[in-house]
């Protein structure tokens, strides 16, 4: 399976394999993306303005709202997870409740707009 992740730096997104390979996970888009917020993470040594990753701890809930906040993160998430209930990773008993969850969202149809019925 493959999950997609965001550049800190440029904002492109890439794609890394989950679960991901031993070692650092992937966190630029590019070598060049790399080198660069290196590059940048020097000059800001210097007094200039670099994207850094600053890892900083935050509560459940302002993860969620901040992904309810985000019209691209909750289509990400929303992604991510039908892919790994087609993959069939959340069958077992930690992810029972988001399976549920989706069989809750099948669409339903919509109530159609009619001319001249107000
Ligand atoms: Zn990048």
């Amino acid at each position: 399976m493959i999950l997609e992740e965001t550049c800190p730096r440029c904002g492109t997104t890439f794609h890394e394999p989950h679960p991901r390979k031993p070692g650092r996970p992937r966190r630029w888009c590019s070598q060049a993306c790399r080198r660069a917020a290196s590059e940048e993470r020097r000059a800001a040594a210097n007094g200039a303005i670099a994207v850094e990753h600053v890892p900083v701890a935050v509560t459940l809930e302002e993860h969620v709202r901040a992904v309810l906040d985000s019209p691209a993160a909750c289509r990400r998430v929303l992604r991510d997870i039908r892919e790994r209930s087609e993959a069939g990773l959340l069958q077992d008993s930690r992810w029972n409740s988001v399976q549920s969850e989706i069989e809750r969202l099948q669409p339903k149809p919509r109530p159609q707009l009619r001319w001249g019925h107000r």
